[in-house]
């Protein structure tokens, strides 16, 4: 016998005698024993520029399958390698009901855990066990995990403007659309603005950077004075919120930014201090009374779980499909509860509708939600994927079908092949006036 045989035994299912076949279907409710038997890598484009990675478990039951997501748009074929070279001939012959299992199993499987890749692939598989198990209940995987908490899943709108006018109308046009709950940005030129001093401008370096120049000083001035303008012109009805996405260098200046902020009563202030800097949460929390949410780059439970117990933020703000998945979320939102913080799952416009509907089912069936981050997606998308959930005046919806609730056509999905990422695909960085970088 070769080395590479001695594995053969290891992977293949093995048999389960009569009599505990008999108690497996007893156990549940009549139901025969699952075994994972196929698993199918889909990436795609999404007739778009997305970079979605899905995971389709097929099992031994015909027609029972289940889909997850490993979606990662700056390490997309780290994540494909992974679930098909390593996930996927590991999970063939697996049961797919025992989920905490197969969570603890598969997380403790590549020996060094944690991060992002490994947490995405891990949230592929989680996520499609949930849906297996609500195909087999005939249930929506919200009814698994207690049922309905709330009759919808409020969302919060993304609001821009190059000036404070622009801001104000956007908050005016995202009322109208029925949303309550408005996340503002200011300036050109995506997150920190209003705090960039234009390309080629001020005082730099011989030969250095001329782009647009990021300056913390200025950015604190400039969105304090923008809310106090939106306040005075749309009053206190809409929930506001901010996103500095871990822009400021200077823990101190994110504190004064929060100081200024508390007279405009903020639904929160997200991400004012770095990952890097989440120690300084203690003094900020003795300073100020603006509400702070907090995690959407967290992938370790050691960045997370200090903060909530502690009691130093108010939204958990992480992606579901970056801490590893539902079941993991559905622990943070319970740890969240005890503690008296809220949820507030993390979307982003790269992000999927797999990862959208696994963030509906926590939410809605949590007593510690807070608020949904929204995210709508083309027609290309509704095509491909049945049972999107919906937006509908501020309200996210899911399908209400069994599992997830949602599909996937490989058929409309083959159209749109991944392809090449120019570049890499990195996320893009903003420096300062000498050529420093900014952390995203
Ligand atoms: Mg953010």
């Amino acid at each position: 016998m070769q080395r590479r045989d001695l594995w053969k035994p290891l992977l293949a299912a093995p048999a389960m005698p009569a009599a505990a076949q008999q108690q497996a279907a007893r156990a549940n409710n009549g139901l025969p024993p699952l075994k994972i038997t196929g698993v199918k890598v889909i990436p795609t484009s999404g007739g778009r520029n997305y970079r979605w990675v899905f995971l389709k478990l097929l099992t031994s039951e015909p027609g029972l399958y289940g889909i997850g997501t490993a979606s990662n748009h700056f390490q997309t074929y780290a994540v494909i390698t992974a679930l098909e070279k390593h996930l996927g001939p590991w999970l063939i012959g697996k049961d797919p009901d025992r989920i905490e299992d197969l969570w603890q199993s598969s997380h403790y499987r590549t020996y060094w855990r944690n991060g992002p890749v490994n947490n995405n692939v891990l949230s592929a598989l989680d996520m499609a066990v949930w849906d297996i198990k609500g195909k087999r209940a005939n249930m929506p995987v919200y009814e698994l995990m207690g049922g309905k908490a709330r009759d919808a899943v409020p969302c919060y709108d993304h609001i821009g403007g190059r000036t404070k006018d622009e801001c104000v109308e956007g908050v005016k046009r995202s009322m109208e659309k029925g949303f309550r709950h408005i996340r503002v940005q200011y300036g050109a030129g995506g997150y920190g603005g209003g705090g960039f001093i234009p390309p080629n401008e001020g005082n730099r370096p011989e030969g250095g950077y001329q782009g647009s120049a990021f300056d913390e000083e200025l950015y604190v001035r400039t969105i304090a004075d923008v809310f106090d303008y939106v306040r005075s012109k749309v009053g206190f009805e809409p929930k506001l919120c901010h996103d500095s996405h871990s822009h400021l260098t200077s823990a101190v200046q994110a504190i004064e930014l929060a100081r200024r902020l508390q007279p405009y009563q903020m639904l929160f202030l997200e991400d004012v201090l770095a990952p890097e800097q989440i120690d300084w949460y203690r003094q900020l929390r003795k300073i100020t009374t603006t509400p702070q949410a907090v995690g959407e780059v967290f992938s370790h439970p050691y960045e997370y779980v200090p903060l909530v117990t502690e009691r130093l933020i108010d939204f958990a703000r992480c992606r579901v499909s970056a801490i590893g998945g539902i079941t993991p979320a559905k622990k943070l939102a319970t740890l969240c509860e005890f503690f008296g913080v809220r949820t507030a799952f993390q979307e982003g416009g790269e992000n999927d509708p797999i990862n959208q509907l696994a963030a509906y089912h926590v939410d809605i069936s949590s007593t510690a939600f807070g608020i949904q981050e929204e995210n709508a997606f083309p027609p290309s998308v509704h095509e491909m994927m049945p049972g999107c959930a919906e937006i509908r005046k501020g309200y996210l919806y899911g399908s209400g079908k069994p599992g997830l609730g949602i599909d996937i056509n490989e058929t409309v999905a083959a159209k749109y092949p991944l392809g090449e990422i120019k570049g890499g695909g990195v996320y893009g960085q903003d420096r300062t006036l000498d050529g420093a970088v900014v952390r995203p």
